[in-house]
């Protein structure tokens, strides 16, 4: 087989596993940017649940202090009844001040029920404002995951395809090429089979000694770079 011909087939191949490597990174960003949409939807909803625990926990102190108030009424409710049965005053001026007492803490927890009137109405607002997050969330992720998936299967049919073209070519190569390019492949970074223009070696654009450039020209033997060990072939500078 001619060298220029093995040379073809050695680009063919390189450009293959190229264009691969590039559907690949493109499969690899869709699946990341799935990802992160799950991970808004999640973070939204566990940003609800933590506004409606919060809010649950307020009113829950407002109940509790609510009926604290009310047992309280009662207990100046029955001394009240009592103050009119005292026989003496030592007892008396002491109910009173029991009385008094309570009522201090009552208006000291009413103080506290409005305080928290206050937090439960903003608690709503936040959690009304939760929940709209997560329906937008919710969209986003629904709509961009049918055109992400529907991507991501046409990625896949594309890498399909190179795998299938590259196949065909490998089949039909000389299996010592194929060896070559094997071998290429782990000695040196991509792209590994690079032309030389004016002299230059595309890989590590140094310029490799004129009588290789000669060489290369005559298309006799596969030439590797001294500089890069990379594949090296002669292009004309206008191609
Ligand atoms: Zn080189």
């Amino acid at each position: 087989m001619e060298v220029r011909e093995q040379i073809d087939i050695l680009v063919e191949l390189q450009r293959k596993d190229v264009d691969a490597d590039a559907v690949r990174t493109f499969l690899s960003g869709i699946a990341q940017r799935l990802q992160a949409l799950e991970g808004n939807l999640a973070s939204a909803e566990a940003e609800r649940e933590a506004a409606e625990a919060d809010l649950a926990a307020l009113r829950k102190d407002y109940r509790s202090l609510e009926s604290d108030v009310k047992a309280n009424l009662e207990l100046i409710r029955k001394s009240k009844s009592r103050l009119p049965g005292i026989k003496t005053n030592k007892e008396y001026q002491a109910l009173l001040k029991a009385m008094e007492e309570t009522e201090k803490k009552n208006s000291r927890f009413e103080d506290e029920m409005l305080e928290l009137l206050d937090r439960i109405e903003a608690g709503e607002k936040g959690l009304e404002q939760r929940k709209q997050e997560c329906v937008q969330a919710d969209a986003s992720f629904t709509a961009e995951k049918a055109r992400l998936e529907s991507e991501s299967r046409e990625g896949e049919i594309r890498l399909a395809e190179i795998a299938e073209a590259r196949d065909r070519t490998a089949q039909a190569a000389p299996p010592e090429l194929i060896k070559i390019f094997t071998r290429i492949q782990k000695q040196v970074e991509s792209p590994m089979i690079v032309p030389v223009r004016g002299n230059t070696c595309e890989g590590c654009n140094i310029q490799i000694p004129p009588q290789m450039a000669n060489e290369l020209r005559r298309f006799e033997s596969l030439n590797f770079c001294p500089f890069c060990n990379r594949l090296i072939y002669w292009q004309r500078p206008s191609d």
